[in-house]
């Protein structure tokens, strides 16, 4: 019998994308072969696992995250017996360690049918942020499960596409007939709730409309049963999302327990949107904010990518203004996306993204360990800005969008903001923080761009 330990080293990173899971889906998969004795250490720590007093024929190393560099680190110069990595791809290959044998998509499949099975055994890791959506309203745990893994799009910010680019056909994955059904299934049937971790549930619509069938089928049978209902968080894209309404409409999202869907409009600029590369537009945006009334929506942003203007972030604000969340709406999750003072991810300069090698071109890497809620990269479109007072008076409430980002806004309230100086200008005088009050000064139509 071999002899297997996952491991996945503590990081300060909330998930970022499927491959946060892979440690996961890998266990479960293992878990099924009668050859191999596995064991899982989630949220490692180099202290805790140099004090194992067991060895491995193998340790498979989850490196998703930047924070965990230290880490990997250390298992290498510290760990006896054979390394092997999974996760994102281009950190494993930036460092020449070697890729794990047992990641391929047969294995991927498999730990994704089994996942449910592993639920139990789990301590940490299995809550994205996302999943806080539906803390405050409802106390079941919120599970995480994926019908499919990876994304056919190729937005520019995304590491989704580089971490599957190698697998051709396979670059996305789907669950398909028994296995499908009988994870959703096992995933719900403890009255929990779900958080399909798909990046994308929509991409063929027939194949989503089977999984809502197969849910108001389950939620029918807790009815009869005289079981709460569950709810259910999915992911789409807004071409996919608006191809699937358009032909299977809203009712079965509702009847099926859909408690809210995640869509990246990442900004409402369309050439900007262009730059990124995103699919669909403005019409689809307004298309299904118009016909689907009774789903809520978390309208996801991007700050901060090449071509990011103080004028794009005024409208992107207009735009949250009449259709982001409200902090009401948004469960116990972080006040940073979603709204109109939620900035959202800053664009994070990950290694593999779309056009790497261009950024330091076009803006400044202000960290080679980018993270999510600060900035980590900041393009010149904005550092070239000249910020303007507009005549909206300050509405002391707003303070909180401020405070969020542990901005104290009457440090810099005094400041002039008259069009003659560039942004880089305060931020060589005032710093990192400022360019997170001046965004936020756009975002809330307190300050419009001057001439340049
Ligand atoms: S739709 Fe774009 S942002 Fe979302 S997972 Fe796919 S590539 Fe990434």
């Amino acid at each position: 019998m071999k002899k297997i330990a996952i491991i996945d080293f503590a990081t300060s990173e909330v998930v970022r994308g499927s491959f946060g899971y892979d440690s996961y889906l890998l266990y479960s998969a293992l878990k099924q072969k009668k050859t191999i004795e596995v064991d899982f250490y989630e949220d490692a720590t180099p202290f805790r696992m140099h004090r194992l007093d067991k060895t491995y024929d193998e340790y498979i190393i989850h490196f998703w995250s930047y924070p965990q560099f230290e880490s990997i680190s250390w298992a290498r110069a510290n760990l006896k017996g054979k390394i092997t990595y999974v996760g994102y791809k281009p950190f494993i290959d930036k460092f020449n360690l070697e890729h794990c044998d047992y990641w391929n998509t047969k294995n991927l499949l498999l730990g994704m049918e089994h996942l449910p099975n592993i639920y139990k055994e789990m301590k940490y890791g299995l809550m994205s942020d996302c999943d806080l959506h539906i803390k405050s309203h409802d106390k079941r745990p919120v599970y995480p499960l994926f019908t499919s893994y990876g994304c056919p799009n190729n937005c520019k910010f995304c590491p989704i596409p580089p971490n599957r680019e190698q697998y051709g056909k396979d670059k996305r994955v789907c669950l398909e007939g028994d296995a499908l059904f009988s994870s959703i299934h096992e995933s719900f049937k403890d009255n929990n709730n779900v958080h399909f971790c798909d990046e994308d549930m929509f991409v063929n619509p027939d194949w989503m409309q089977n999984i809502i069938e197969y849910l108001i089928l389950l939620q029918e049978q807790y009815k009869k049963l005289k079981r709460v209902s569950f709810k259910w968080i999915g992911l789409g894209s807004v071409n996919t999302f608006y191809n699937y309404i358009k032909k299977y409409g809203t009712e079965g999202l509702i009847k099926s327990g859909c408690h809210l869907i995640e869509l990246g409009i990442e900004t409402k600029d369309e050439m900007l949107r262009k730059k990124m590369n995103k699919t669909g537009d403005m019409k689809q945006i307004d298309y299904i904010n118009k016909n689907t009334k009774k789903i809520p929506k978390f309208w996801l942003t991007v700050t901060f990518f090449p071509g990011e203007t103080i004028t794009t972030l005024n409208i992107m604000g207009e735009w949250l203004c009449k259709y982001g969340t409200t902090p009401e709406q948004l469960g116990d999750r972080l006040i940073t996306n979603g709204f109109v003072g939620g900035l959202g991810q800053f664009f994070q300069p990950y290694d593999g993204i779309k056009d790497y090698k261009e950024l330091s071109e076009k803006g400044i890497i202000l960290t080679e360990r980018p993270v999510r809620l600060i900035p980590s990269y900041v393009p010149y479109s904005f550092l070239n800005c000249k910020p303007i007072l507009t005549d909206k008076k300050f509405n002391k409430t707003d303070k909180k969008w401020f405070g969020t980002y542990n901005i104290d806004y009457d440090k810099y309230k005094d400041l002039i903001f008259d069009g003659k100086n560039k942004i880089a200008y305060f931020w060589k005088t005032y710093g990192t923080d400022i360019l997170i009050y001046i965004a936020l000064m756009a975002r809330l139509g307190y300050i419009r761009e001057g001439k340049k």
